[in-house]
């Protein structure tokens, strides 16, 4: 009768026809989806998915599911939108399970928060699944603790697309002077702004750096570096987006760990 996915001692809710789940589909690894993800997708009639989105997550699903890309790159402000909410209302209305599958956490730096608006304010009913987000699961997977006590006792998730101006770049100071570490989604493309920005507040030019390109992927790959050298180490290396940028002390935790760190 259900399609849901079955777990022992666990009752996962039915997906309803009419109903929208924006989920969270985590950062690449398709061990990284949580079991209300999965048993989305298992029960899913059309999945409506973001260009961030593994195709290993996708070929999870089976095979009388509708598999629409909503055609957005991450990063990028996206024209289409409203086009993408549009969509989902349509969906729903028709009867369909619409599943909005997003890289990642929706609600982080992913737009979820203006699709469920959209979908609330045209009466759709909706669930919200949280994923796994990029900047944490991410660092994790290239051995890097997001915090510990030796370290630092916070940590700053920010977005480096914006558009120039002076008063994006105080910000960055402001950033600085807090002495926590900074996690930077979509920083790839004005990194060489940003590091000099952060020096220019204060930050030390050998802070330690670390660039994660397509974490928890097959194709993950890890720079670690310092502040003066990241944009030269990225250009050299060849490393593109999608990305994770972290800055701050606890980088260098990762010498120690990886030798032991079982790799996925
Ligand atoms: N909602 C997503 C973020 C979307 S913004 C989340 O919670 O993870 C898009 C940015 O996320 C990318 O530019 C990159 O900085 C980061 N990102 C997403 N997936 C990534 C991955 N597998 N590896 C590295 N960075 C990733």
């Amino acid at each position: 009768l259900t399609r849901a996915v079955q777990v022992e001692g666990l009752t996962l809710p039915v997906f309803q026809p009419g109903e929208v789940w924006l989920t969270g589909a985590g950062p690449g690894d398709p061990g990284l989806l949580t079991l209300h993800a999965l048993s989305a997708i298992s029960q899913a009639d059309i999945i409506l998915y973001d260009a961030l989105v593994n195709d290993a997550v996708l070929k999870l699903a089976g095979p009388g599911v509708v598999l629409e890309s909503a055609g957005k790159r991450g990063g990028r402000p996206s024209p289409n939108q409203r086009d993408i909410t549009e969509r989902l209302i349509e969906l729903a209305r028709q009867g369909q399970r619409v599943l909005r599958l997003k890289g990642g956490d929706p609600f982080v730096f992913g737009r979820g928060g203006e699709e469920a608006a959209g979908l609330a304010a045209a009466g759709i009913s909706f669930r919200i699944i949280p994923g796994l987000t990029a900047g944490l699961a991410g660092l994790a997977y290239a051995n890097i603790p997001a915090t510990t006590r030796d370290t630092n006792h916070g940590v700053i998730l920010v977005t480096g697309q914006y558009a120039a101006g002076t008063e994006r770049a105080l910000e960055w100071s402001a950033l600085a002077q807090s002495g926590l570490p900074i996690i930077i989604y979509m920083g790839m493309s004005r990194l060489p702004e940003i590091a000099n920005a952060l020096m220019t507040a204060g930050l030390s030019p050998e802070t330690a750096v670390a660039v994660v390109c397509e974490a928890t992927t097959p194709r993950q790959r890890v720079l670690v570096t310092t502040l003066s050298r990241v944009a030269v180490d990225v250009t050299a290396q060849g490393l593109g987006s999608p990305s994770i940028v972290a800055i701050g002390e606890m980088v260098r935790l990762r010498a120690a760990l990886s030798p032991f760190a079982i790799a996925f």
